[in-house]
């Protein structure tokens, strides 16, 4: 028996897992850092470029002024939902904090809105507002957290950037420094992201009519402007066969394992075959009670993620046929289900407001990367993908945490409450108030943001995908 360790007096034996070599994860560590240093020269090189903005260099001005006067409710804002987590659709007391705050700044809130009880709302619009004829931005704001480790994603910032955000907006846009620029800005309490598509029920239930482009930010270990997430779909497979007593009379059965094995096997190998970013893990959550009896149901469940919605769908389409076949060769039946909560798409970042989020990130000294500098295999999924393949919009990426520091660990949520979190706050806040201005006062832009849109495919539904 190969084991470290075999008793013969007790008949057990044992071995411990190996450690993950971190050979690639060291050479990636470095890869990156080779392209972070290369693109902070860039940047240095096109200083010149970055100058030409602010192009309304007053109103710029105004949203620094603005955000440095709410950085105590910033700060509270980074505070207090890090010390009281909830968990997606539970998020109660988050939305009556945030709700309170904006409140407290003289904002109408509409708590509960599109479906969503733990989602709000709030607008400000121009005097002359005429929604056939002038912009409407949406700001975004997430604020859930995670089982045991909190806010391990740091949606607290998300929280706080949106927030900070839009009342900096609202009061620029109300200033003289905002004189001739007409248009609406929403701010969007967006719940239910982790493990959930809270953003597909509220576009289900209304939430980007009307909507021209939308904007949020996300907490990482490094500032990115266009970040690669992938779309995720899920699914539930139930295996049937035919219990029998597998010693006595096993040619009765038709083993319901059997037909899971096979499709794991089947699933592994197909893996060689799909897109290098894309991923599929699947576990077999049940396979049977007791090794004598040939178990009559076996459950599997799985994910598929993609960079893109047309190969998300085709891996979806192969998973399909590698669980039939693998029912087929062990003569069971069998039940997928797909989607128990609505699929997230991939995020199509909108290269345009990308970059005058780099603009605006610039003047806060920070770097944000290019795509592509963080390879895209160190990719997630959030429901803004359903957004941003609706509307134009962008989810940069802001430092929150050293970069060797992962998301969804006990260690990001303790950056999560941090000065660092607390400046990524802030200067999100600056850029996401710049960027929703910029978009109502530089007609242009806009239209350049929308024509990219289409190029990219145009509105893509997931209601479109599934039908
Ligand atoms: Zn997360
Ligand atoms: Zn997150």
């Amino acid at each position: 028996m190969c084991t470290e360790h075999t008793d013969h007096e007790d008949n057990t034996g044992s071995r411990q897992p190996q450690v993950p070599s971190t050979a690639f994860l060291d050479a990636t560590a470095d890869l990156i850092a080779s392209r972070v240093a290369a693109a902070q020269q860039a940047q240095g090189e096109q200083q010149v470029h970055l100058n030409a903005y602010p192009q309304q260099p007053a109103v710029w001005e105004a949203v620094d002024t603005e955000v440095e006067d709410l950085k105590s409710d910033l700060d509270f804002i980074v505070e207090d939902l890090h010390a009281h987590p909830e968990l997606a659709f539970e998020e109660v007391r988050s939305q009556k904090v945030l709700a309170g705050l904006l409140e407290k700044h003289g904002h109408a809130v509409e708590l509960g809105v599109y479906g969503v009880a733990t989602a709000f709302e709030s607008s400000v619009q121009t005097p002359g507002f005429d929604a056939g004829v002038h912009p409407t931005i949406a700001i975004m704001a997430e604020y859930d957290a995670l089982p045991e480790i909190g806010h391990a994603c740091g949606h607290n910032v998300i929280a706080a950037s949106g927030v900070g955000a839009y009342l900096a907006a609202a009061r620029v846009l109300g200033s003289s420094a905002a004189q001739g620029i007409e248009g609406r800005i929403i701010l969007q309490g967006t719940p239910a992201e982790e493990g959930h598509t809270g953003k597909e029920y509220m576009i289900r239930g209304g939430s980007l009519e009307g909507i021209d482009a939308a904007v949020m930010i996300h907490g990482f270990g490094y500032d990115i402007a266009s970040h690669a997430w992938v779309g995720r779909r899920s699914a539930t497979v139930r295996f049937y066969g035919v219990a029998a007593h597998a010693s006595s009379q096993p040619y009765m059965g038709k083993n319901a394992l059997d037909a899971a094995s096979l499709a794991y096997q089947g699933l592994g190998l197909f893996r060689q075959q799909m897109p290098p970013s894309d991923r599929l893990h699947a576990i077999i959550t049940q396979g049977g009670h007791r090794p004598s009896i040939i178990p009559a149901e076996a459950t599997m469940e799985l994910y598929v993620r993609s960079l893109g919605v047309d190969t998300m769908m085709d891996i979806s389409q192969r998973v399909n046929e590698i669980v039939d076949g693998a029912a087929l060769m062990a003569g069971c039946g069998f039940e997928i289900q797909w989607d128990p909560h609505p699929m997230s798409l991939p995020v199509r970042n909108n290269p345009s407001m990308a970059a005058r989020w780099t603009a605006t990130q610039a003047q806060r000294g920070r770097v944000a990367l290019p795509e592509g500098t963080v390879p895209d295999t160190l990719a997630a999924s959030t429901d803004f993908g359903n957004v941003s393949q609706r509307v134009p919009g962008i989810h940069p990426m802001v430092k929150v945490s050293p970069d060797d520091v992962a998301l969804h660990t006990e260690a990001f949520a303790a950056w999560a409450n941090t000065p660092e979190a607390k400046k990524a706050a802030v200067d999100s806040a600056v850029g996401l108030a710049q960027v929703t201005l910029d978009l109502l006062a530089d007609a242009p832009l806009l239209a350049q943001a929308k024509s990219e849109f289409e190029i990219a495919g145009g509105v893509v539904t997931v209601e479109d995908l599934i039908t």
